[in-house]
């Protein structure tokens, strides 16, 4: 049925009947993913800046225009807008969100401004979390990113700050009156330590290393304060396979962002760099330093084995795989597409573990549109205005990729488009339909018995 798919590595997807590209009739097949009640556990997949564009993208480069991605297999689906509000405002738009808005959405389902991080848009007050829900009903909680741990989408679950920027303690400029010191709950990175998430991998490492300014560990380094508040801190893949469940773990692979899974040309002004593949992998990315599938393997481990005396019944994580996002920004198709199949990775992952653990909501998600466009053959005299690349795919054929929300070189523009959002598991059939980000609080909730 997949005849003269160009099959890459064990990325196309092979089970999951409803995504099967056969002539039948799949009515049956969705009838029985529709499932109500609530979950044991929750799974929630991230792919910042990951448009349908941003998919269709890696799906043609890794295996081809009619091959699947793993995240393609989950049987229902839907799109949900996801605009901010402006800043005083409870619902004067902002078409073109952030990832700190957009978090906020699904984290605590309210429509916030960009640059804010789980605040209301008027009164700068917190706004309760699904995650500090899902702890206080007895849920361990996981937290995973390739970008920094302080960075917007993995912080809207576990802070509250009015600026997005205010990640460690010496970056509270813009947050004057939040400091510990001021009364404040202090910055992303204290919040973080101070959520007692039980398992936080990612990057920020430079973050952690920052001095608390105010509060019982004033003077000390946030990652001092993580390991005096019981964490284990780690910072490669070796701490990462030693890690044991039953002790929380603060894992800080990278100063800053991690690094890049592929490389290759950036795209330039018409005719673009020469037509090429991509370099599946970056040396400049050390080897002791997980991947995001790792990590992703890791949480699910520790969070879902049974400890002795620990009565918490299941789980809620999130996994964002961030440098989508970043790498649109800065008109790098390999470098997306790279980040993109290491995502879909991680979904595989998951799905792998679902099949024993049924009893699991998983969302597979982005959180605003972004640049890059798959655009026609270009020539001398129609071209697009914007940057190009050319890529030879799994097909075998040249797609053209288009980068032009600015002028080329400098930092490309989200956009304002609505997202995939797909799911599977118990409530996943209220991701069916066009909803908002919000609405996804509400099912998430719902699934984990919160409301
Ligand atoms: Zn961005």
């Amino acid at each position: 049925m997949t005849v003269g798919v160009v099959v890459v590595g064990a990325l196309l997807c092979s089970t999951a009947a409803i995504a099967s590209r056969t002539h039948e009739d799949r009515t049956t097949d969705v009838r029985r993913a529709v499932e109500g009640g609530t979950a044991k556990n929750v799974i929630m997949f991230l792919g910042d800046g990951m448009g349908d564009s941003e998919i269709t993208i890696a799906r043609n480069y890794a295996v081809g225009a009619a091959g699947r991605l793993n995240m393609d297999s989950l049987p229902l689906t839907g799109a949900y807008t996801t605009y901010a509000v402006k800043k005083g405002t409870l619902s004067v738009p902002d078409y073109v969100t952030d990832s700190a808005a957009s978090g906020t959405g699904w984290a605590t389902g309210r429509k916030t401004y960009n640059n804010a991080v789980s605040v209301d848009p008027v009164t700068l007050a917190p706004l309760r979390t699904l995650l500090e829900n899902a702890q206080a009903a007895g849920y361990r909680t996981g937290n995973v990113s390739t970008a920094e741990l302080t960075d917007a989408t993995p912080a809207v679950l576990d802070s509250h700050v009015s600026a997005r920027a205010c990640q460690g303690p010496a970056d509270m400029a813009q947050c004057p009156s939040e400091p510990k010191q001021a009364g404040g709950l202090g910055s992303i990175a204290e919040q973080t330590v101070d959520h007692n998430v039980d398992v936080l991998l990612g990057g920020g490492k430079a973050r952690f290393a920052q001095l608390v300014t105010g509060g019982p560990y004033a003077g000390q380094s946030v990652t001092a304060q993580a390991t005096a508040q019981g964490y284990n801190v780690i910072t490669d893949q070796a701490g990462l396979t030693a890690a044991q469940p039953g002790t929380k773990v603060l894992g800080l692979f990278s100063g800053g962002n991690m690094d890049l899974e592929w490389t290759g040309p950036l795209a330039a002004p018409y005719p673009g760099p020469a037509a090429t593949g991509c370099t599946q992998s970056n040396p400049a990315r050390p080897a002791s330093q997980p991947h995001l599938s790792d990590m992703t393997a890791k949480a699910i481990e520790l969070l879902s084995t049974k400890v002795k005396g620990d009565k918490r019944k299941g789980f809620y994580l999130q996994v964002e795989g961030a440098s989508i996002d970043k790498q649109d920004h800065a008109a790098n198709p390999c470098g997306q597409i790279g980040e993109t199949v290491e995502f879909d990775r991680s979904i595989k992952v998951a799905l792998e573990w679902v099949k024993k653990n049924p009893d699991t909501l998983i969302v597979v998600t982005g959180d605003h549109g972004h640049t890059s466009q798959i655009i026609e053959a270009q020539s001398a005299t129609d071209h697009s205005p914007g940057s190009i690349a050319t890529l030879i795919t799994a097909d075998g054929e040249p797609m053209v990729i288009n980068y032009a929300t600015n002028l080329p070189g400098k930092s490309m523009s989200h956009t304002g488009t609505q997202i995939r959002v797909a799911a599977q598991g118990p409530q996943a059939a209220n991701v069916v339909g066009i909803t908002d980000q919000t609405e996804l609080n509400h099912t998430i909730a719902r699934a984990l018995g919160l409301e």
